[in-house]
């Protein structure tokens, strides 16, 4: 076990989250990771009283040299003029889910644009594929620059079209309403929305839209086995359900934070003890098909 108090002589690095609602998620894939390296770390998931309370919070991480803290909703814009730099990704998509504390200066990062690549990157090649992302909420845009960043051929679907072609055009994507998910052909298809979340029984894809051999990556993780997932491998594509993406985030936090690869089947197991697998989905132990 990571021990809470470091032995005489040694020192304990604080890590955490700010959140209105902590869940012990985050907490357990950090935790895991430094048991498996044997680092003196430990990981708080620190509740924020009230939104009004995040310039404080912040302040405290300062003054508590936190060295690092996830960021979740409400929080991930208003975080932005409280932080003293922006990592390039984190400036361009707006919206921080991860601050970095060196000594006293906090940077923001935003490891759900690496995160959702990696989940992708585990069953397919992004470069040149065509990519149809459905949403143009917060969780798009960083979908939406990581994927632009890697070459996809980029089309954004959204409810609101106003909201996809405006990401659209930061992204050099192209963009449709929800009408293009079955207008194809797509390589893969993300659901960057929230549709699914909750009761997992409602799907923003048709079935019919979805062929077999297609990538199809839901983001949704609360439930992981949504109906969207259950769609997919009905139809023979290769589903990636929204643990993947929650995986590589915090393995992106965790090496940001300690300058270590993460050490992901650890971080893995414990995510499966908190979220329970559907079964026929990917878990990122078999080989990239490319
Ligand atoms: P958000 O900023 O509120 O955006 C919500 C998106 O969903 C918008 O594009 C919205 O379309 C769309 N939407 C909502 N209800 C819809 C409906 N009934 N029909 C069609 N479109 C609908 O939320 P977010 O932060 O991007 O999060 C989206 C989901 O991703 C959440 O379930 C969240 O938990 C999940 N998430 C997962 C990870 C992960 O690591 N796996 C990371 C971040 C977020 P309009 O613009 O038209 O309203």
């Amino acid at each position: 076990m990571t021990p809470l108090f470091p032995a005489p002589g040694s020192s304990l690095t604080v890590c955490g989250s700010l959140s209105l609602h902590p869940a012990p998620v985050g907490a357990a894939m950090h935790l895991a990771g430094y048991r498996a390296l044997g680092l003196s770390f430990t990981y708080v998931p620190f509740r924020v009283a009230r939104v009004a309370d995040l310039e404080g919070a912040v302040r405290g991480i300062r003054a508590l040299n936190v060295r690092g803290a996830g960021i979740s909703m409400p929080f991930k814009q208003a975080i932005l003029p409280l932080l003293d730099e922006l990592d390039p990704v984190a400036a361009r998509i707006g919206a921080v889910n991860t601050v970095v504390n060196d000594e006293g200066t906090l940077t923001g990062h935003n490891t759900d644009a690496i995160g959702s690549a990696r989940a992708l990157e585990e069953v397919m090649t992004i470069r040149g594929a065509r990519v149809l992302v459905i949403g143009a909420g917060g969780a798009a845009r960083a979908i939406a620059f990581a994927l632009a960043d890697r070459g996809a051929a980029l089309t954004l679907a959204n409810r609101d079209e106003d909201k996809a072609r405006s990401l659209a055009d930061e992204t050099s994507a192209t963009a449709a309403g929800l009408d293009a998910i079955s207008r194809g052909p797509w390589d893969a298809i993300v659901n960057a929305t929230s549709v699914g979340m909750g009761d997992g029984r409602t799907s923003i894809v048709p079935e019919e839209a979805i062929a077999a051999g297609q990538v199809i990556m839901d983001i949704v993780y609360k439930p992981l086995e949504t109906e969207l997932v259950r769609a997919a491998t009905r139809r023979g594509a290769r589903a990636i359900h929204g643990g993947r993406m929650l995986l590589h985030q915090a393995a992106g936090q965790f090496e940001l934070y300690t300058g270590q690869p993460a050490p992901l089947a650890a971080m893995d197991a414990a995510l499966a003890d908190h979220v329970i697998k559907p079964p026929g989905s990917h878990d990122g132990r078999d080989k990239p098909s490319s």
